[in-house]
């Protein structure tokens, strides 16, 4: 542990009053990395609240239940973003908003749907559609046609498609708009829509899972006009099998979903807690807020969001109650679009490059209902982690349920690839975590199919993950220092990292105190050391890492004085980033 005794003494958790301040100085400060206490009031505070306090499970249920799947593009997105909103406002957070992305260009709306086998036995389905297509004309019932499997069946069923459901299995011919590559398909194809059929009909895969998924790129005026059905794969095998048999069967569906014409505008929803000191620098917590629409997206992502916010009303209640405001902005951020390719925030990133630079570490939870009980470190954040999580590792630590034991995971690289929103942060070369999350549900069974409802969702998970972004989001706010950007992984590294950006090559504590050296950085060079203080560059005054950061990139040329105090003594050195040195001179 790096945390030393008299630092264990201090519990406030204000950074910036007065007193601490005297008291921080009054101890050794260069052990403490990050100059976070080690004991922390917030953390307690969320950390104290009981299980029966806590809202998680409520806001989880409004969503899901209360408003339901949220396809992009959806009129029940939209209204996600605005209940999203009102409760970020009703936990006290004065900023919040509904920004646009961007639009789709045609909505797509279900309400409901039913289907049955109607003869020769009466068995209601387990069925789904794919996104943006369309819905019966109300009830339709018909026969199920077997697709042909060559032109002699396609000749016998000449006549007989009007009204029908087509029963398509992969050893058939599923009946499509010519594409000149299939002849028999296609002529089977221009059969089904010369008659008008109602639809065709496929079989779930071996899991039984009904996976939702779909195309959004849409003209309003060309619109899908085929019912596109996935039905549970053992009540297919009993309609395949009676009319293999030659028993007539007749089907009834009776989906109610509809079109909208676009351009339909998109959002995030954004809710910030304003800084102090380092204001202008943001850490994000979030998660998407769209969901596929076969199912109520209860953990894709009714369980990211749904802790997202009560994470965000824990923290307010905590520093409301104390009176305190964190050090670095915190942003809570609900994306659009990330069902269809992290469109939300990567569309924001393009937006907002000039924000990329100012934010320390975004964190996104899409992994389930599994606990976020862990976050992985690279060898350079390790000692700055342990720090800031060292209160969550401690409230965890009783924990019965091991999966709800917070750990941090060393890692070579950050979790780049998993595809969700905090990748569209990793290209952007700002460190994007995806929490690490342990427990007993299985998230491939109910990610994007019919099971994602409330009942898979382990409510105790729930709880402890809120508890853990509440604290994360504070305790990261507070830092001393933005979340290291020359670690987060060779693949990042040799892509992303910007060869020619000015670098000091010191890891820095609060008022510009010099905490460590980067080894064989140019500081090392200059001769600076552990406790020194970083005053000026240029003869401009420095005060903070932010504006540290700013000034160099802002250089025109190669080189800079850099002036800095030991004790009472002025020192200097001229850096040149491109020779690579650092040269002792005249303060
Ligand atoms: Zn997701």
């Amino acid at each position: 542990m790096r945390i030393t005794l008299p630092i264990l003494l201090l519990s406030l958790a204000v950074p910036l009053s007065p007193a601490l301040a005297q008291e921080t100085e009054s101890v050794t400060v260069a052990e403490s990395l990050t100059g976070l206490p080690a004991q922390d009031s917030i953390v307690d505070a969320i950390y104290a609240t009981t299980d029966d306090e806590m809202q998680v499970e409520e806001i989880l249920t409004e969503l899901v239940e209360g408003i339901g799947p949220r396809l992009t593009g959806s009129q029940n997105l939209t209204e996600a973003g605005e209940w999203a909103m009102a409760k970020f406002k009703s936990f006290g957070i004065e900023n919040v908003r509904m920004e646009e992305w961007g639009t789709f260009p045609v909505g797509f709306d279900r309400r409901f749907a039913s289907g049955h086998i109607t003869w020769p036995i009466k068995e209601e389905l387990v069925f789904n559609t794919r996104s943006w297509t369309p819905g019966t004309d109300g009830p339709q019932r018909g026969a199920a046609v077997l697709a042909p499997t060559n032109d002699e069946e396609l000749e016998a069923l000449k006549g007989h498609l009007k009204g029908a459901w087509v029963i398509a299995t992969s050893g058939t011919y599923s009946p499509r708009f010519g594409s000149g590559q299939d002849e028999l398909r296609d002529r089977f194809g221009a059969m089904c829509d010369e008659e008008g059929i109602y639809g065709v009909i496929r079989p779930s895969g071996k899991n039984g899972l009904l996976r939702t998924s779909g195309n959004y790129r849409l003209e309003y005026d060309n619109l899908p006009t085929r019912v596109s059905i996935l039905l549970f794969r053992d009540q297919f095998t009993t309609i395949y099998d009676f009319l293999k048999n030659g028993e007539r069967v007749e089907l009834e569906f009776d989906i109610d979903q509809s079109f909208k014409e676009g351009p339909i505008p998109q959002y995030n929803v954004i809710a910030e807690i304003p800084g102090t000191d380092l204001a202008d620098e943001l850490i994000i917590f979030g998660g998407h807020l769209d969901s596929w629409d076969g199912a109520g997206g209860a953990q894709d992502n009714g369980t990211g969001t749904s802790t997202t916010l009560e994470a965000a009303r824990l923290l307010m209640k905590a520093m409301t109650e104390q009176g305190v405001q964190p050090r670095r902005t915190i942003r809570f951020m609900l994306w659009g679009g990330e069902e269809q390719g992290l469109l939300g925030s990567r569309a924001y990133i393009r937006q907002h490059p000039e924000e990329n630079d100012r934010i320390s570490a975004v964190l996104v939870h899409d992994g389930g209902t599994n606990a976020c009980s862990g976050i992985r470190t690279t060898p350079n954040m390790m000692p700055l982690f342990e720090e800031a999580f060292a209160p969550i590792v401690a409230h965890t630590a009783d924990a019965e349920d091991d999966n709800l034991r917070f750990r941090l995971v060393s890692a070579a690289r950050l979790p780049r690839g998993v595809g969700s929103d905090h990748d569209s942060y990793l290209s952007a070369n700002v460190p994007g975590f995806f929490w690490e999350q342990f427990g007993s549900a299985n998230y491939s069974y109910v990610h994007h199919t019919q099971h994602d409802w409330i009942p898979q969702v382990v409510q105790a998970y729930q709880r402890g993950t809120a508890r853990v972004v509440a604290s994360a989001a504070w305790r990261l706010s507070n830092m001393n220092q933005a979340v290291p950007r020359d670690d987060m992984g060779q693949r990042q590294q040799r892509q992303q990292r910007d060869p020619n950006a000015k670098r000091v090559g010191v890891y820095l504590g609060e008022g510009m105190l010099i905490n460590d050296l980067v080894s064989n950085g140019l500081a090392a060079k200059a001769g600076m050391a552990k406790g020194d203080v970083i005053i000026s560059v240029d003869g401009k005054k420095i005060t903070n890492q932010g504006e540290l950061g700013r000034t160099l990139k802002g250089l025109k040329k190669d080189s800079a004085k850099i002036v800095w105090k030991r004790g009472d003594k002025l020192m200097a050195a001229t850096f040149d980033w491109k020779a690579k040195t650092a040269v002792t001179t005249e303060p």
